[in-house]
Formats: C-alpha cells, structure tokens, sequence
C-alpha cells in the first residue's frame, strides 16, 4: 500500500531530472520484496548496486522543521505522521538487512544537493562492485 504518500512532489520530479541529466539511470518505484515483508517501492532505485532513495515530504514523514500539525484533529495527525515515520524506520531498516544501501533526503533539500549525494554514493558503489569482481577473478 502507498498509503498516503503523495506521489512525485515537485522535489522529487527535479531530483530526477537532475539524476538524469547527469547520465544516471535509476527505476521508479521498483517494487523490492523482501521476506517478511510486504513489497517496499523506493521512490528511486539503482538495482544494479542495490541503491534505494526515498525523498520524504515535510508534512507525511514529520519533518521537524516545516512539519507542523494542522490545528484540526491534531492528535489524529500526530499519531498518523508518527505511525509513517514508524513504518519509514521499519522499511529501512529491511531494505538494509536485504543488502541495499537506503538513503532518505527531504522534500525541503536542493535537489542539486541530493542529486551530488546520490551520485557520489552510487559512484562509490560501482567502484567497490568493480574491485570485487577483479577480486574474484581467477
Ligand atoms: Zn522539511
């Protein structure tokens, strides 16, 4: 269930753009299953070195600093947005001991920031892949 994520925010559409841009090539929302788990959809991922990106927005995923609760049934909203940040904990936490290496940004972060973050891992990934196959060659 994508529960009440909205899809493709405005910082996410320029991260990929920015990604893209610079020659790197990613799936969106690729479905990963893990056991004991239901399916996780990471908003990017690069499948090869096993690299999943999430970019959480402020108000869903309880940024401190821009999310604030609406007055109205805040109580409702308090426990809601703790219950994702649950959840986001949780997703991590299997994507990790599946063998990904999880990074999660915010909607509120540059998307050229991101995007020399995600960049600069998943070049640090490629490499090691590199050198562990001339490792293992006979
Ligand atoms: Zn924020």
């Amino acid at each position: 269930m994508r529960g009440n994520r909205r899809r493709d925010t405005q910082t996410e559409l320029r991260i990929r753009r920015e990604l893209h841009a610079r020659g790197l090539r990613y799936r969106v929302d690729h479905p990963v299953r893990l056991p004991g788990f239901r399916l996780i959809r990471p908003d990017l991922a690069f499948t090869r070195p096993r690299l999943a990106i999430f970019v959480d927005g402020c108000f869903w995923h309880g940024c401190l600093d821009h999310g604030g609760l609406p007055q109205r049934n805040a109580e409702y909203w308090r426990m809601k947005i703790s219950n994702n940040a649950e959840r986001d904990r949780r997703q991590t936490d299997a994507l990790r001991s599946g063998g990904w290496i999880v990074m999660r940004f915010w909607e509120h972060e540059t998307p050229q920031a991101v995007a020399d973050a995600v960049q600069n891992e998943y070049s640090r990934l490629l490499s090691r892949d590199v050198w562990q196959a001339a490792r293992t060659e006979p």
